[in-house]
Order: structure tokens, then sequence, then C-alpha cells
């Protein structure tokens, strides 16, 4: 089986499971470390309402600089921190940074962006996870109006159960529930009923297809429909190209986040990206 690597070559994986194991246990322990000298970080993505252009929030998305400057994707190391249990302590830390940049956002003028923090099952497991939630809204002093959690789909459908509980209790401190990646676990829509979610994000799997063909707008389509049927808001991940943020307006889709309007970014120069698409904004529309 051969993987595409991000500069294009192919690694071919005949190893053995050992040798699999030994990698992960590996990457375990250096995860340790990495935590320890604070080798994590969070960037910011942009999140765009496609009828004005207008900046509606970020997305925080970990990073893990190695001590040689290489980037560790988090594909990679957040499901060992989920298996290790690692992610509990991780996502306390995801959660309070996140809230406090809001906060930092507000204070240079950018009062209205929400920001959205991807959490993951073990985390919805743990009982300090309301209390952890809390505190970071306490001590940051955002608004939970513009704290938008992401659950995945899977997760969601999954964990329904453990889901509906802490979802009511979530909602009632004000926060807002995304679920990430959807249509990509397209199997049960029950959830969909149970639990009190506010935005459906389409996964960017099905926005690459949506210019190619008549066929590869109808599940965008179809999502967008259900959504509003539901009284949800839809959002568009990945979108790479004008023709797609186009079309995703065109079929009724609210916001959109991907590399045509900006990849994620470190805060300062987040910052300095609002500012100037904030004047061309201005000038263009
Ligand atoms: P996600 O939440 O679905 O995040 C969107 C991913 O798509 C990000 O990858 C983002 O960099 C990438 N992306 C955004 N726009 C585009 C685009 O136009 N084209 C393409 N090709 N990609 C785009 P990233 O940052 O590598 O994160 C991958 C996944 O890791 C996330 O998917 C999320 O599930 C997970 N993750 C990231 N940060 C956290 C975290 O703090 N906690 C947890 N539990 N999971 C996280
Ligand atoms: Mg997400
Ligand atoms: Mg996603
Ligand atoms: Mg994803």
């Amino acid at each position: 089986k051969a993987k595409t690597h991000a500069r294009g070559e192919y690694v071919f994986f005949t190893r053995d499971m050992a040798t699999e194991i030994r990698e992960r246990s590996k990457l375990l322990q250096a995860l340790r470390v990495a935590i320890e000298r604070q080798r994590l970080f969070l960037c910011y993505q942009p999140q765009i309402a496609l009828a004005t252009g207008q900046v509606i929030g970020v997305e925080a998305l970990l990073r893990w600089r190695t001590e040689d400057g290489r980037l560790i994707e988090p594909s990679r190391f957040i499901p060992i921190a989920e298996h290790s249990g690692m992610i509990v302590g991780i996502g306390d830390w995801v959660l309070r940074m996140s809230c406090f940049q809001q906060a930092e956002l507000s204070r240079h003028g950018y009062k209205n962006l929400s920001m959205a923090i991807n959490v993951s099952v073990g985390q919805f497991r743990h009982p300090r996870f309301l209390a952890s939630l809390q505190g970071a809204l306490a001590d940051s002093g955002v608004d939970p109006r513009l704290i938008e959690l992401e659950i995945t789909e899977s997760m969601a459908m999954e964990e329904a159960d453990l889901l509906a509980k802490v979802l009511d209790s979530i909602k009632a401190l004000g926060v807002r529930i995304a679920v990430d990646d959807f249509g990509t676990g397209f199997s049960s829509l029950s959830y969909l009923q149970r639990l009190q979610v506010d935005r459906l994000k389409i996964d960017r799997a099905f926005v690459a297809e949506i210019c190619k063909s008549e066929r590869g707008r109808r599940i965008p389509e179809v999502v967008i429909q259900l959504g509003h049927k539901l009284g949800l808001t839809v959002m568009a991940e990945g979108v790479e190209e004008k023709e797609q943020a186009d079309l995703l307006l065109e079929l009724g889709c609210e916001d959109a986040q991907g590399f045509h309007y900006a990849r994620p970014m470190e805060p300062q120069q987040l910052i300095d990206w609002l500012r100037s698409y904030a004047a061309r904004n201005a000038t263009t529309t």
C-alpha cells in the first residue's frame, strides 16, 4: 500500500505490526516530551460568511513543532493522544488557549468573531470536562456564545447517549455545537434528531467534487437542504477556489472555510490578515 507524502514521494508500507507499534510508542514518548517543552501551539483559520464575505470566526487547529523545526500534523498525533488518554490534558489546554485567544481578538477590536474548538470524545467522557470548559470561559472572560465546539460526525454517531447528556449542559452555558466532517459517516441520521447542534460542516472531500460534475454537487446540495430543514446553519470546509464559493452560495450555504480565504495562521499573523482582509473587503463590497 502506498501513501502520498506532502512532498509527493511514495513510501511503501511493508513494515510488520511490531515496527508499527514501536513507531507509535516512540511518537507517544516524543509527544510527552513535546508537551513538557511546550512544542504544541495553535493556529487559527478564518471562517467567512459567503453572502457578505465577512469574517465570522476562526477555528483553532493544533500544531506540533519538533525540535528540528518540522511540523507534525494533528492527524498523526491526535489519534495517539486519544488512544493514550493524553487528549484530556491537551484538550484542556486547547480550550483555555483558544478562549484566551478569542478574548485577545476582542481586545484588538474583533469582538464578534466566534472561536471554533475541536473536541475529542475522550474529553467528553472525562467527568471534569464541564468544569474545565466553565473554567476556561470564566478565566478568559470570553462570551460563551462566541465559543463553538466541533464534534466529528463519527463521534456523534458512536457516542450519542453520552453526548446527549453532555451537550445539554454545554448548551446551557450558551456554547454552540457544530458537527464536523459531516457526510463522511453518513449511515445514521438519528443522532441529529437527538442532539442539540447548531451547525453542520460539510466535509472537504465533498467540497472538492462540487464543481467537477453534476453528481459532485448533489451531496453538498442535499446536506445544505437537510441542515436548513433542521434549522441549522451550514459551513463548507476546504474551499480552495472562488468557483466553489460561488456555487456554495448559490446552493444556500451560509459560511465557508478554506485555503481560498486563508490557511491556519499563528496569532500575530492572523491579526495582520484580519486587518488587510477587512481593508480589501471594504473596497470590493
Ligand atoms: P478539521 O477539524 O476538519 O479541520 C480542518 C482541516 O482541514 C485542518 O487540517 C485544516 O488545516 C484543513 N484545511 C482547511 N482548509 C483547507 C483547504 O482549503 N484545503 C485542504 N486540503 N485542507 C484544508 P489540520 O489542521 O491538519 O487538522 C486535521 C484534523 O485534526 C482536524 O480536522 C481535527 O479533526 C483535528 N484537530 C486539529 N486540532 C485539534 C484539536 O485541538 N483537538 C482535537 N481533538 N482535534 C484537532
Ligand atoms: Mg474542525
Ligand atoms: Mg472537518
Ligand atoms: Mg477533518
